[in-house]
């Protein structure tokens, strides 16, 4: 099997003013010295060009928490991958919170990681199912339409990220299992060989999101199919996160 690079990522939604924001890049300084995992954040829009300024030396990855997919054109309010571009070099893609409130589509998610990856920006891509979903037994169905929707003839680089998030774990304090993470993201693995080939399947990177604290990041990244965290709450600490990538360090080490 490949050797897959872990992935360390912070989700920071509509969280901080610019001074937080100052705080929490200040409270990063030495998360360099965390060796052999990639570490990205995703703060708001109107804060990426300054967190890219702050950590350009740090070796932190930035992050777009969305983007439209066009290049360019008529649609007020949006950011696109060419703007995104010139401040982020990745971008997150289909969290569930844009499934839930902002109504995005697997069709319009489909476009959004295609132009993302020819803007030659690293997606996330989020996925997912929600309570209901998973009392009534349709987790691997959910992830399953996901997948194929989402990945709908995109030609998957190596190294791909995708993110299990289910949606139930997401901000509540109570986290999946290991089990329960592990089984969902074994599947996303299947699911993603059977649509391309099990070589690109050994490639791609995937994380659990929801309720990852620096007590749990290590459980869940030494799990065989878990190759990293996407982190909410936990991440806006800026001790909590190093914490979370330290330990996502060592399980993989
Ligand atoms: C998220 O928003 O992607 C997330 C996983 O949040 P939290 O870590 O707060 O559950």
């Amino acid at each position: 099997m490949s050797k897959r690079i872990p992935v360390s990522a912070g989700n920071w939604k509509m969280n901080g003013t610019n001074a937080e924001v100052d705080a929490l890049c200040d409270g990063l300084a030495g998360i360099d010295q965390i060796r052999g995992v990639e570490v990205v954040v995703a703060p708001s829009f109107l804060q990426l060009a300054r967190v890219s300024d702050k950590l350009a030396t740090s070796g932190v990855h930035v992050a777009g928490q969305n983007m439209h997919a066009a290049a360019s054109g008529a649609f007020t309010g949006e950011v696109s991958p060419t703007q995104l571009r010139e401040v982020a070099g990745w971008v997150l893609l289909g969290h569930s919170e844009r499934r839930q409130h902002f109504c995005e589509s697997e069709e319009a998610l489909n476009d959004k990681v295609r132009s993302a990856l020819e803007h030659r920006l690293t997606p996330i891509l989020c996925v997912g199912e929600q309570l209901h979903e998973r009392e009534a037994g349709d987790t691997e169905a959910v992830l399953k339409r996901q997948i194929a929707l989402d990945l709908d003839e995109i030609y998957l680089p190596d190294g791909f990220v995708i993110a299990y998030e289910p949606v139930w774990a997401i901000g509540t304090g109570k986290a999946a299992s290991e089990v329960e993470a592990q089984d969902a993201c074994a599947y996303i693995r299947d699911r993603v060989s059977q649509l391309f080939d099990p070589a690109k399947a050994n490639t791609i990177r995937i994380l659990y999101g929801g309720s990852v604290k620096p007590e749990n990041a290590g459980t869940f990244a030494a799990q065989p199919d878990i190759d990293g965290a996407l982190v909410g709450g936990a991440s806006l600490d800026a001790e909590s996160f190093k914490g979370i990538t330290q330990a996502i360090a060592d399980a993989k080490r």
